[in-house]
């Protein structure tokens, strides 16, 4: 490929050629100076690190209050979310799966972390092969071109003293060793051919200390990705200090969940001391505002996060928007918001003046690291993973190709994509 200009590492380079051989960028380097173009900017595609695709079955199903309920929270929304649980067989689970991995290319994600909760069969025995539900994902994440890094989940229990109800009662993993077991059949019976499998628990309080501390040892002997949903809610926080007498990032510190593998999905309420503990550890944050925004759960400390160097990577998560571009944007409209000010993911001191720097490497580089894919930038050696803008007129200086990538980010309607590239083939149908 040949553009006017790509994105690399935080800045725009003029006039540069993408060779791709097998999926894989073989070498960037800049073109002859007579040569034509076929793009006019390439950024590096998109990585969802963090989605349950059957959410995109009740979406639009939520927007209301129930008749009898005076308000509506995080809680009342998961209620509804059992229910949908509950009720999907295979097909419609495929089904549900393929139409949302497809809008998710569409919108220039490259790769999905699917966190899966959903294990057992609606009777609640496994599924034989115990795979099944796991292995449709896989297929539609094929069919729609994403990759996918298939976070199987550990799920024992509804809180501390309480059992799991309803639909929930098709996500038990039952112990540490039950859902080690299982989550080892998943990785040599789902793995290659766009696929990797890593480990998760999904959460606090659906997890004993003994399963995340066991879970937690297994990623670090394998080297998996490990995710953890934390820090989302208060009253959240408050059964964390009911059971540990501490707050989330406190417990799984101390169970060693937290490091340089371990992503931590939302951290929107964070204690005093979580941000150098996430700091000094290396642990990503999982930013999800499209779905924070939706359930009401409240602002990510963006700015404090990026100054102390934690890395954030974005998730769909409960499907409200599959839109990259719409959950980078609102890391830095929450803060402009809270703060009362304009472009607040800068940092002058560090001659850091555009919130795009951070947020493009929020949306690629981050979540490709949190995911354990070889992907994230315009680099050799990396997935051909990449979106195309498309641009009115040729881009004659950086200060175009600027304002173009900026319309894009934080603009409505924005320019739309030329083209999609996952490993290396075109996505979209043009
Ligand atoms: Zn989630």
């Amino acid at each position: 490929m040949r553009a006017q200009w790509i994105w690399s590492d935080g800045r725009l380079l003029a006039r540069q050629r993408v060779s791709i051989e097998g999926g894989t960028i073989s070498a960037v380097a800049p073109l002859e100076p007579d040569e034509a173009t076929d793009h006019a900017l390439l950024l590096p595609a998109f990585h969802n690190a963090h989605s349950h695709a059957f959410q995109w079955a009740m979406r639009g199903a939520t927007q209301h209050l129930d008749a009898g309920h005076t308000e509506d929270d995080f809680w009342s929304w998961r209620d509804k979310m059992f229910a949908v649980a509950g009720a999907l067989d295979l097909d419609e689970a495929f089904a549900v799966a393929l139409a949302c991995y497809r809008q998710m290319v569409a919108h220039g994600y490259a790769s999905v972390g699917e966190f899966h909760y959903l294990h057992r069969r609606p009777d609640l025995g496994w599924y034989e092969p115990q795979e099944a539900l796991a292995a449709v994902h896989c297929e539609a994440a094929r069919a729609a071109g994403l990759s996918m890094v298939l976070i199987p989940v550990a799920y024992e229990r509804g809180g501390h003293n309480r059992e799991l109800v309803g639909g929930q009662r098709r996500f038990d993993t039952t112990d540490a060793a039950t859902y080690l077991a299982y989550a080892a059949r998943l990785r040599d019976q789902l793995s290659g051919d766009g696929v990797s499998v890593a480990l998760g628990c999904h959460s606090l309080r659906a997890c004993s200390r003994a399963t995340l501390q066991a879970v937690a040892r297994e990623a670090s002997l394998l080297d998996l990705p490990l995710h953890i949903h934390a820090c989302e809610q208060r009253r959240e926080l408050r059964e964390s200090i009911e059971e540990y007498g501490a707050e989330p990032l406190e417990v799984l510190a101390s169970v060693g969940f937290l490091g340089p593998h371990a992503t931590v999905v939302h951290g929107t309420h964070l204690a005093a001391g979580d941000i150098e503990r996430l700091r000094a550890t290396r642990t990503t944050v999982c930013a999800c505002p499209t779905t924070e925004r939706d359930l009401g759960d409240g602002f990510l400390e963006a700015y404090n996060l990026i100054e102390a160097g934690v890395a954030i990577a974005i998730g769909s998560d409960s499907q409200t928007s599959v839109s990259p571009r719409e959950e980078m944007r609102l890391i830095e409209f929450h803060e402009r918001l809270r703060r009362e000010r304009r472009n607040a993911l800068t940092y002058p001191t560090r001659a850091l003046l555009q919130p795009s720097a951070s947020l493009l490497s929020a949306g690629s580089r981050a979540g490709a690291e949190a995911l354990g894919l070889r992907s994230g930038r315009i680099a050799a050696g990396l997935a051909a993973d990449l979106v195309a803008l498309a641009a009115p007129a040729p881009l004659a200086t950086q200060e175009e190709a600027q304002t173009l990538l900026h319309t894009w980010l934080f603009c409505d309607p924005a320019p739309p994509f030329a083209q999609v590239y996952t490993r290396g083939l075109p996505r979209l149908l043009t």
